[in-house]
């Protein structure tokens, strides 16, 4: 048996952080047991469902590396398997058409309340026959009355509910289209879904869907649901706890591995271990390490993780993810030194790739202007004399590396019996526009001999205008 897992969105929205982490389970579990993970976008709710957020998802699974072996599918493309499904529930007597009126419903729920009962439906139309002429009926599901369905779940345990506690649900509305419920289990049973793993919001629906998948007489797949997030406060994450969406982790300068750490500690442990390479993940991942009580989204460790995989990754895979940083600031990498020496250099600094790309502007762009407080401490009087004699024992360097450079500094501050800050740091603002910068001859050696000669020049000219 091939194990079979899915990511099930509804295209309502951007793809948020507890849709990822559903995502991330699944595909782990699939990779882990050498299984396939299908994407299947339910997109049946025509009102709410938009392109714009299948794109979103798509590409946050992209970005994120979740790789799907199948799909996407697209559940309006299944609409005449789902009537077949309907029509064979109401041949063996599984399903049968519901005339009952908007506002009879409506009364029967207000009795119920006013009772203090559950609201549900009393089955009045359980005996209801073939179709009536001129009708528009909606088809239910006939729930077995007695009995109860337990689910074996892989996170919480075994969950029983009576069916008496389950109303005869709808499967198909007046207009004839198909009710989640009904689509769900018809492509988890058409694609062989061994495994569903998913938000325990879903708990509520499992017992109806094992009902069904019963009257369909296939065997059932297991079920996993995964416990909620929540922001700091207690309540479900939502946009005012800050960011959610995926992408927007990617905007704010998050790298994809260690959005994807965050997420598999947000609710599965592995002894103490924090940092996690995806290969790791898919090593010792398992679904009974799944915790069972809901997780809380801290932002403060995400950016820790961030910084971890900033300093310690491959500097030519933060290179990537750079690039499309330095990009939206308007700037080709390829103008300039190596986007991956310049990620070594700063790397320690950045906690993300939004404040690295900003700190790295100068690299490759003439900056605007010199920040105010750096002209104010460091291109004081005599500060132009200093960064003119450096000049002319720069433009000599034979060799422009950071070891020569280094050397010119020192020897300098030595001549003048200054100290080495004297003489870097006005430097450091010539050519940086501000105080701070990794090592200066570092940072000299990436700027180049030429742009580092232009930039002297016209820091002497402004501190000439200054004084
Ligand atoms: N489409 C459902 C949702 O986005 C998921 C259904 C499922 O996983 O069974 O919440």
């Amino acid at each position: 048996m091939t194990i079979t897992t899915r990511f099930a969105p509804s295209p309502t929205g951007y793809l948020h952080v507890g849709g990822a982490r559903t995502a991330l389970f699944s595909w782990l579990y699939a990779r882990k047991h050498g299984g396939k993970f299908i994407l299947r976008i339910e997109d049946t709710d025509l009102e709410r469902s938009t392109q714009e957020s299948v794109d979103a998802i798509l590409e946050g699974m992209a970005w994120l590396g979740l790789d799907y072996d199948e799909g996407p599918f697209y559940q309006t493309h299944h609409f005449d398997r789902y009537k077949e499904i309907i029509q064979q529930l109401l041949a063996q007597g599984d399903a049968y058409y519901c005339y009952c009126s908007k506002e009879e419903l409506e009364q029967l729920r207000t009795d119920q309340m006013a009772n203090k009962e559950k609201p549900r439906y009393n089955g009045k139309c359980r005996a209801s026959g073939p179709l009536l002429q001129d009708s528009e009926p909606v088809i239910r599901f006939r729930n077995p009355t007695d009995g109860v369905v337990v689910i074996h779940d892989l996170v919480k345990g075994d969950i029983t509910v009576a069916n008496k506690e389950l109303d005869d649900l709808i499967i198909a509305r007046a207009d004839g289209t198909p009710t989640y419920n009904l689509t769900v289990v018809v492509d988890d049973m058409d694609m062989k879904v061994t495994h569903v793993i998913r938000g325990d919001d879903h708990i509520n629906n499992t017992p109806r869907q094992i009902n069904i998948l019963n009257a369909l007489k296939v065997k059932l797949p297991d079920y996993a649901h995964l416990p909620m997030i929540l922001g700091p406060d207690g309540a479900r994450l939502s946009k005012r706890h800050g960011a959610v969406s995926v992408m927007q982790f990617r905007d704010e300068g998050y790298l994809p591995d260690a959005l994807l750490n965050y997420l598999v500690r947000l609710g599965w442990s592995h002894g103490d271990q924090e940092i996690f390479s995806v290969d790791e993940m898919v090593e010792f991942f398992a679904l009974n390490d799944v915790n069972v009580s809901a997780s809380i989204f801290n932002m403060e460790k995400l950016l820790w993780l961030n910084h971890q995989y900033i300093m310690n990754g491959d500097p030519a895979h933060v290179a990537r993810h750079l690039s499309w940083h330095m990009g939206q600031l308007g700037i080709d990498p390829s103008d300039g030194p190596d986007l991956i020496d310049v990620v070594k250099v700063q790397r320690e600094r950045s906690k993300t790739l939004v404040e690295m790309a900003a700190s790295s502007v100068y690299f490759y762009k003439e900056f605007d202007s010199y920040e105010e407080k750096a002209v104010k401490k460091n291109f004081t009087v005599g500060s132009d004399q200093v960064l003119a004699r450096l000049r002319d024992e720069l433009v000599v360097l034979t060799k422009w590396t950071a070891q020569e450079i280094h050397q010119v500094i020192v020897n300098l501050a030595e001549v003048l019996g200054l100290n080495m800050g004297k003489v870097a740091q006005p430097l450091r603002v010539a050519i940086c526009g501000s105080g701070v910068s990794p090592a200066i001859d570092v940072t000299l050696a990436l700027v180049g001999r030429e742009k580092t000669l232009a930039r002297i020049d016209r820091a002497i000219n402004y501190i000439r205008s200054l004084n």
